[in-house]
C-alpha cells in the first residue's frame, strides 16, 4: 500500500466553518497527527491512531508524518484555518526538501480551509475589501528587526493589516511596540479591530483606533487588524457598527 500525507485545515473554530474536503480527508485517514488543541476538534473515528505533539516542535512533527507515510500509512496533519497560514504546510514541505528521497515520492496534499483573518474580517464586516497584507508577530522563525521592517512597509504603502499572533506569553511587549510604531506613519483615527476566537460560538468583536488601541486587549487567540487610511464604519440602529475597506480608490468627479 502506498502511504499519503494530506495537511488539513480545521477552520477557525465551529464545524460549520470546516470544508466538506477537510471532513473527508479526516474520515479517511489511519493516522491523524498534529497539536493536542486541534486534534480535540476533529470527530473521533473509530480505529485511527491519534499522535498529538507540542506546538512548538513543527519539523519533528512533519518529519514524524511524513515516516509514518512512507510506512505505508493514510496520514493527516492538522492545522487550525488554513495550513498553509503560519502554518503546518510549509513545514511539511521543508522537511521533504531537507529529508529523505523515498519522501518527495509520497502522494501529499493540502486541503485548505477558513483562516483566522478571514472569519475575523466577515465578523466586523469586509475590512479587506482593498489591498491588505497579514503579518505575524511572532519572531520564533524571523527576527524582531524583520518584522519592523515589513510593518513599516505596509503601514506605507497604506496596506489593510491583518496581525497574526499578535500576542506571546514570552514576549508580551511586541503588539505594544508595534502600536507605537504604526502611530507614526498612521492616522490615530485609523479603524482597529480585535477579534478573538473568530468563527466560533464565543467570537467577540472590538472595534476601536489606533490612537486608542492597547496590546491588553489581544491575546494568543486574537487578529488585530489595522486598517488603511478608507476603511471606515457605519453605525447601524440597535447593531454592532460595520466596518468596510471600499473597492475603489480611484476618486470620480
Ligand atoms: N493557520 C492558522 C494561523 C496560525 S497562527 C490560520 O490560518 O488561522 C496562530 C494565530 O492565528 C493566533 O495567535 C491568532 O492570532 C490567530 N488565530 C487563530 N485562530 C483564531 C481565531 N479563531 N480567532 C482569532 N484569531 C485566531
Amino acid at each position: 500500500m502506498t502511504g499519503s500525507l494530506t495537511i488539513v485545515g480545521l477552520g477557525p473554530g465551529s464545524p460549520e466553518l470546516m470544508t466538506p474536503a477537510a471532513s473527508s480527508a479526516l474520515c479517511q485517514a489511519t493516522d491523524l497527527v498534529g497539536y493536542a488543541t486541534y486534534l480535540a476538534r476533529v470527530p473521533i473515528v473509530e480505529g485511527q491512531t491519534r499522535h498529538a505533539s507540542d506546538n512548538r516542535v513543527e519539523l519533528d512533527r512533519a518529519r514524524h508524518a511524513l515516516a509514518l507515510a512512507s510506512e505505508g500509512r493514510r496520514v493527516v496533519v492538522v492545522s487550525s484555518g488554513d495550513p498553509g497560514v503560519f502554518a503546518m504546510a510549509a513545514a511539511v514541505f521543508e522537511a521533504i526538501e531537507s529529508g529523505e528521497a523515498a519522501w518527495r515520492a509520497l502522494d501529499v496534499r493540502v486541503e485548505p480551509g477558513v483562516t483566522a483573518m478571514l472569519a475575523a474580517a466577515a465578523l466586523a464586516g469586509a475590512p479587506l475589501g482593498g489591498d491588505f497584507c497579514a503579518i505575524s508577530l511572532s519572531d520564533n522563525l524571523k527576527s524582531w528587526d524583520t518584522i519592523e521592517r515589513r510593518l513599516q512597509a505596509a503601514a506605507t504603502a497604506d496596506f489593510v493589516i491583518a496581525l497574526y499572533n499578535p500576542a506571546s506569553q514570552s514576549r508580551p511587549h511586541q503588539l505594544t511596540r508595534t502600536f507605537e510604531l504604526l502611530r507614526q506613519w498612521k492616522a490615530g483615527s485609523t479603524i482597529v479591530l480585535f477579534v478573538r476566537a473568530a468563527g466560533s460560538t464565543d467570537a467577540r468583536l472590538n472595534i476601536t483606533t489606533l490612537a486608542e488601541a492597547s496590546a491588553a486587549a489581544a491575546d494568543m487567540r486574537t487578529m488585530v487588524i489595522i486598517g488603511s487610511s478608507t476603511t471606515r464604519l457605519i453605525t447601524r440602529e440597535g447593531a454592532i457598527p460595520s466596518v468596510y475597506t471600499p473597492r475603489s480608490e480611484i476618486s470620480r468627479p
